[in-house]
C-alpha cells in the first residue's frame, strides 16, 4: 500500500473531509471555529500510531493542537463498534496511507463537531461516519467489511489458534527438557540392571516415547 502523501494533500485531504461533514450537519458552515479549524490545528506525526481528538485542552507537546493524527496508525484500518451493521475483519483493512489520513481526519473532525454541536460525545457517530466516508471514497472495501457475527466468530476461531499454539509451544519446552535429561543420564537409563529405575526415569522415558507416539503404552516390568 501506498505510504507517500505528497505535502500538498494534507490540506486537500482536510478540505474533503470539511466539506463531506457540512453536507452532512447543518449550520457548520456558520460556524467561527469550524471555519477556523485548519491544519495548523492538527499535529500530524509521521512516525506516530495514535490519534486523538483533544477537547478538553491539548498537552502540552501538542502546542495547544486539537487533533492529534499519527501517521503509520492510518495504514490499518480497524472498527469495533458492535452497534453499527458492519466492522472491518479482525486484522483490519490495510489502506493507502492518504486514505487513512483522510479516514482518521474525518473520526477526530467527526469529535470536533461534537464538541462545537454539543451533541454527546460518542464513538458510535464518529465510527459510523468513518465507515460511510471509506466505503463512499474507497467502495472497493465494502466486500471487506463484516457483521458483528462474523466478527465474534473470527475472534473466537483467532483464540482456539492462539491457546493451541500455547499448549504446543509448551508441548515443545517439556519435550527438551526430557531430551536435555536422557542426553545427561543416557549412560544410566541404558544399564537399568545397575538397579530398578525409579519412578522419575519411567516417566521421563515414558514422555520421551510419547514424543515419537502420543498413544504408547509403557511396560516396565520385563
Ligand atoms: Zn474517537
Amino acid at each position: 500500500m501506498r505510504k507517500k502523501i505528497e505535502e500538498h494533500q494534507y490540506e486537500e485531504g482536510l478540505q474533503e473531509c470539511k466539506r463531506w461533514l457540512e453536507n452532512k450537519y447543518d449550520g457548520l458552515t456558520e460556524n467561527k471555529e469550524w471555519n477556523d479549524f485548519g491544519l495548523k490545528d492538527i499535529h500530524i506525526s509521521k512516525s506516530g500510531f495514535s490519534s486523538g481528538w483533544y477537547g478538553q485542552g491539548s498537552p502540552k507537546r501538542m502546542n495547544g493542537k486539537r487533533i492529534k493524527i499519527g501517521l503509520r496508525g492510518c495504514d490499518l484500518t480497524s472498527s469495533y463498534c458492535k452497534k453499527l451493521e458492519y466492522l472491518t475483519p479482525i486484522g483490519g483493512i490495510y489502506v493507502h496511507r492518504y486514505v487513512g489520513y483522510k479516514h482518521t481526519l474525518l473520526h477526530e473532525l467527526t469529535h470536533l463537531i461534537q464538541y462545537i454541536q454539543q451533541r454527546t460525545y460518542s464513538e458510535v457517530e464518529t465510527t459510523k461516519n468513518e465507515l460511510e466516508y471509506l466505503l463512499e471514497i474507497e467502495p472497493r472495501y465494502e466486500h471487506q467489511l463484516i457483521s458483528y457475527e462474523e466478527r465474534k466468530r473470527q475472534e473466537l476461531k483467532k483464540k482456539e489458534w492462539m491457546d493451541k499454539q500455547k499448549e504446543l509451544k509448551e508441548r515443545t519446552m517439556v519435550e527438551i527438557e526430557i531430551l536435555k535429561y536422557m542426553k545427561e543420564n543416557v549412560s544410566e537409563l541404558l544399564q537399568p540392571e545397575k538397579g530398578e529405575l525409579d519412578d522419575t526415569q519411567k516417566s521421563l522415558i515414558t514422555e520421551f516415547c510419547k514424543i515419537k507416539d502420543p498413544n504408547v503404552v509403557m511396560n516396565f516390568d520385563v
